[in-house]
């Protein structure tokens, strides 16, 4: 079998075998097939889509492209290990950041494999990557002992946790092959079920900032990976997430570590990611057997916020794997910044009455937030901050966001686009609906 055969018979629009499947992604990960080759398959891909079968070969070929991670000596009770993630969205990558030190704290335990940032989502394995001495890529004795020691860690792929997907992920960010069910269950579910949890619960979002234009594709990926979960006996609860705005007010790498800090010593909560937090935390509280009802989890999530333990959590995961030992205490000081940042004000006044929030994160990429090219450096410090919601105001003393950039140049190319992004009208728009539009509970 060569390369060149599994990638026709995808063009031709066949159903590959799990051997062939199997051959092309040990390949990918050994390096004997080619990035080229690697972009042919991912486009082929995105144009013909894959069968459920094909989708689970997949997911299963990359998760064993590395170790799967065994905690039956750690010490650690199996039925509390719960894993939470997202599908992507503009805005959403700080959540898993949030979330995960927030439900450690009320007693889950969560090993997170993360991705980097992804077309015009940014990532959290990047958003940490910010944090100087922070180590992303871990050996998985330092990520168990890590885990032991915080109750929740967050690192990305690393060269014996599916490595496949850290092959794949740098060419799929840069050719246009994210918005693929197949790929994405792929992508994360090979994470997922790398770090050995016992329940999955699962953000797929839906709308202009995520890879999911409807509902109802979000309910096709959904339904995607929670498949292959079971198959795997892990059960799952995949929650549908409207994300046609921006999530939270940050759109960048050390912004969105610093909106996460806010959060969760309280010195910043946007309304909407409470909501989301309060439901993914509770929705893994329940999973674990911390709570016996949702309702439980919501309050212990809220009290673990409000008492400080997530943000001690955080701190701890962060001096658990090299980072600064104070960097709650002040963030800034830790993390990269820009040349330039100013407010972008409206080209009118009025109320933000929705946006584009794709053209949002494009607007980061451009910025050099994001990247273009597989082995770019990103720049950490580059960002987009205090963006106003649906909703909001705004107007010469309320701006659209404040852009922190690396020259005058790029501020400006920012601005503008964003400035075309925003839609802006006299009157009020209708609240938003809630965050969570729908819920799927999958059992093995
Ligand atoms: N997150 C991932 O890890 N992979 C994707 O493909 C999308 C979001």
């Amino acid at each position: 079998m060569q390369p060149q055969d599994v990638i026709r018979r995808k063009r031709d629009g066949a159903a590959l075998t799990p051997d062939e499947i199997g051959f092309f992604i040990r390949g990918a990960t050994d390096g004997s097939v080619s990035e080229g080759q690697i972009g042919a398959f991912l486009m082929a891909t995105w144009l013909n889509g894959m069968t459920q079968p094909e989708i689970t070969a997949l997911t299963l070929a990359m998760r064993d492209s590395g170790r799967v991670m065994d905690w039956s000596q750690s010490g650690l009770d199996p039925r509390r290990i719960i894993d939470k993630h997202s599908s992507g969205g503009v805005g959403d990558e700080k959540i898993t950041l949030i979330v995960v030190p927030l439900a450690a704290a009320c007693g889950v335990i969560v090993p997170n494999l993360s991705g980097r940032g992804l077309d015009y989502c940014a990532g959290e394995h990047d958003m940490l990557d910010a944090v100087p001495g922070y180590d992303t890529t871990p050996a998985p004795e330092r990520f168990m002992a890590a885990v032991r020691e915080v109750g929740g860690v967050i690192i990305g792929p690393t060269l014996d946790l599916a490595p496949a997907d850290r092959k794949l992920f740098f060419v799929r960010d840069v050719t246009a092959t994210v918005e693929s069910v197949p790929l994405i269950t792929g992508s994360i579910m090979s994470k997922k079920l790398a770090s050995g949890p016992s329940g999955l619960v699962i953000c797929v979002g839906s709308g202009s900032g995520a890879y999911m234009s409807t509902t109802a594709q979000a309910r096709e990926l959904g339904a995607a990976m929670a498949a292959v979960g079971a198959g795997a006996g892990v059960p799952s609860v995949m929650l549908l997430t409207d994300l046609d705005c921006v999530l939270g007010t940050t759109v960048g790498n050390a912004v969105g570590v610093i909106e996460t800090v806010d959060f969760l010593t309280g010195a910043e909560r946007d309304p909407r990611v409470l909501e989301l937090v309060l439901e993914i935390v509770a929705e893994m509280a329940l999973m674990a057997g911390v709570v016996a009802e949702l309702e439980a989890g919501r309050a212990l999530a809220q009290a673990r916020l409000d008492d400080g333990s997530g943000a001690d959590r955080f701190g701890r995961m962060i001096a658990a794997l090299g980072g600064p030992a104070d960097f709650v205490e002040d963030p800034v000081r830790h993390l990269p910044g820009a040349a330039v940042e100013r407010s972008v004000v409206a080209a009118r006044a009025g109320y933000v009455a929705g946006m584009d929030a794709r053209e949002i994160g494009l607007a980061l990429v451009a910025l050099g937030g994001g990247r273009t090219r597989p082995d770019q450096a990103i720049d950490f410090g580059v960002g987009i901050s205090h963006v106003a919601g649906v909703g909001a105001a705004v107007g010469p003393d309320r701006p659209l966001c404040v852009v922190k950039a690396r020259t005058e140049t790029d501020w400006e190319a920012a601005a503008e686009r964003i400035r075309a992004a925003v839609r802006v009208t006299d009157a009020a728009p209708d609240p938003l609906g809630p965050i969570i539009k729908e819920k799927l509970r999958r059992a093995p």
